[in-house]
């Protein structure tokens, strides 16, 4: 199976740790094992596994995660895994 990164140091997921009740939620909804808790806390275990779907941010109940979630170049990168096929985000000026 893929090792579940995406690219390294991109994600623009945050994590207010202070704002978390730790219901674990996020945990439960990231489908690359982002998360952790811990002492009634969500800690990240590892960001670079994010592809910003944007499930744990919607899924917080009090709103301690932020993710610019649908960014066209994860979601290029994980059809090029998928198909195979080079990827191509129609990023404009050359950014990628
Ligand atoms: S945006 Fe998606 S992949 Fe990233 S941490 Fe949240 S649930 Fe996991
Ligand atoms: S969903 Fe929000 S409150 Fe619940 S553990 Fe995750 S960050 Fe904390």
């Amino acid at each position: 199976m893929r090792e579940l990164r995406y690219l390294d140091n991109v994600a623009t997921l945050e994590l207010d740790a202070q704002t978390c009740i730790g219901c674990g939620l996020c945990a439960q909804v990231c489908p690359h094992a982002v998360f952790e808790i811990a002492e009634q806390k969500a800690r990240v275990v590892e960001r670079n596994r994010c592809m910003e779907c944007g499930a744990c941010a919607k899924n917080c109940p009090v709103a301690a995660l932020k993710v610019k979630a649908g960014v066209g170049c994860a979601g290029a990168i994980i059809h090029s895994w998928l198909t195979g096929e080079p990827p191509s985000c129609d990023c404009t000026g050359g950014s990628c």
